[in-house]
């Protein structure tokens, strides 16, 4: 007879603390055996093999592992569809439960249904918890049941509730009650996986306090290293949302207010799913997007002819990260001045951005297209240039990213800002008629 054991599946929750699901999968009363898996199905898409992405969750995963062992136990690492992976698993050892915590992107919902029917048929649960988000779907809603699709009174029920919460964490002991291991498996490497290591630099999840204190009055420039880019650290779950929460509870509400933009944004991405391929306004899949190729290669590379964009596009090319303000401005403008279909933009920002989520990246882009909940209006265009004046007046990073400006191998503007704002709001009007 085998013993019986609990596994651990970790995706979005790459860390030992504070950890739901690994907390209660540790109190099953079996033992339990951790686990990743490189989804084939999402690692095969990328078309960058020294995707950043892809090499900090080999490191991560690399430190788990690490960790597990001095422990004695082990982290297992397989490459492979969740449905193989599962299927060999479940023949293999007789599972009492698999633990996960939830994700609400399309493709995982349908991913851990699946992984629930194949475990049912062996008579394994699959049980799952929040713990990505501080409300998830269902949780914050108008007081007629609906989900909100503004976020102002999101943010306001959101903080209610929150001030009534007594957040709880959930302590993970690494000594007590994994599965142990006497022959420690290899890891796979990144290269047996098809992969090489980035150049890019990955931002530390260990931020300075005060970027948290200052972050009202510096978040804006982005000369200025005044955001904290834990964006990564929150999409991979190698830092803990209840801690982030907590701090900016105690440090600065305005900081706090972006993490309930980021609870927003997944709440419209689980009630309105649609949103993911279409507008969340309809009317607005009417707007002509004009497929100019060519428009859109000279955004890609930053080579515009407007300073702030072109800056924007080369730093997000060069690091993965773009600062907020700047996101803003390059979508405006690849949508607006150049009417390029915002679904472009965000497949690019999804390819490159090291904080690349979905519900985030389509709300941003969604609204700076003037397509989604709470939108820029359609006749409100940023100006490149007002917007370079206001946030970067001094072209410290124009300057850092544009090294030719003055000079003439510099662009000239490929579209002048005048018409293309006029044709933006006739485009759009004739189309909302
Ligand atoms: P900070 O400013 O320090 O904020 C802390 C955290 O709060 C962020 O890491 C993020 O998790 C969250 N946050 C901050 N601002 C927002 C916001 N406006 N919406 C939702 N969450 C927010 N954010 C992503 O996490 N992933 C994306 O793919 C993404 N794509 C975007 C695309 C466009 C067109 C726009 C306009 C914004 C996008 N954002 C996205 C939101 C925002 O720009 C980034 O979260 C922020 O710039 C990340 O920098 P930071 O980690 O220094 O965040």
């Amino acid at each position: 007879m085998r013993e019986k054991i609990s596994i651990f599946w970790f995706r979005r929750d790459l860390r030992l603390e504070d950890n739901t699901a690994l907390h209660y999968a540790l109190q099953s009363g079996f033992e339990v055996m951790p686990i990743f898996i490189f989804d084939k199905d999402i690692i095969d898409l990328l078309e960058d093999r020294a995707d950043a992405r892809l090499s900090f969750i080999h490191d991560r995963i690399t430190q788990l592992k690490a960790a597990l062992q001095l422990a004695g136990s082990d982290l297992v690492i397989r490459y492979g569809t969740p449905e193989t992976v599962f299927s060999e698993l479940l023949s293999a050892y007789e599972i009492d439960g698999i633990y996960a915590n939830r994700d609400y992107e399309p493709y995982a919902i349908s991913r851990d249904l699946k992984i629930n029917t194949i475990a049912e048929a062996k008579g394994t649960q699959f049980y799952d918890f929040k713990d990505q988000v501080i409300f998830e779907k269902g949780e914050i809603l108008t007081d007629a049941g609906d989900p909100y699709k503004v976020f102002t009174p999101f943010k306001n029920k959101w903080l209610n509730k929150f001030n009534a919460l007594k957040l709880t964490q959930f302590p993970i002991d690494v000594t007590q009650g994994f599965l142990l291991s006497s022959h420690p498996e290899p890891i796979l490497s990144l290269s047996e996986l098809g992969f090489e290591k980035t150049k890019i630099i990955i931002p530390s999840s260990d931020v300075a306090e005060k970027v948290i204190t200052k972050y009202d009055q510096q978040r804006n420039f982005p000369a200025i290293p005044g955001t904290t880019k834990l964006g990564i650290h929150l999409r991979h779950g190698t830092l803990s949302v209840r801690q982030l929460v907590v701090v900016g509870d105690k440090l600065s509400p305005t900081w706090l207010n972006e993490l309930i933009w980021r609870e927003f944004y997944m709440s419209v991405l689980a009630h309105f799913p649609q949103v993911v391929d279409r507008a969340f306004k309809p009317k607005y899949d009417h707007v002509p997007w004009r497929n100019d190729e060519e428009g859109y290669e000279k955004w890609c590379e930053g080579m515009t002819g407007y300073p702030i964009v072109d800056a924007g596009m080369r730093e997000l090319n060069a690091t993965g990260f773009m600062h907020n303000r700047v996101r803003m401005v390059t979508a405006s403008f690849l949508t607006k001045h150049l009417l390029i279909d915002w679904r472009w933009g965000e497949a690019y920002f999804a390819k490159k951005l090291l904080d690349f989520e979905l519900a985030s990246n389509n709300g941003g882009w969604q609204w700076a297209a003037g397509t989604g909940t709470d939108a820029q209006p359609y006749f409100r265009v940023f100006n490149p240039t007002s917007q370079m004046e206001k946030f970067d007046k001094d072209l410290v990073y124009i300057r850092k990213w544009v090294p030719e400006l003055d000079t003439s191998s510099y662009p000239k503007p490929i579209v002048d800002h005048k018409f293309a704002r006029q044709r933006a709001i006739d485009t759009y009007k004739e189309a909302l008629k």
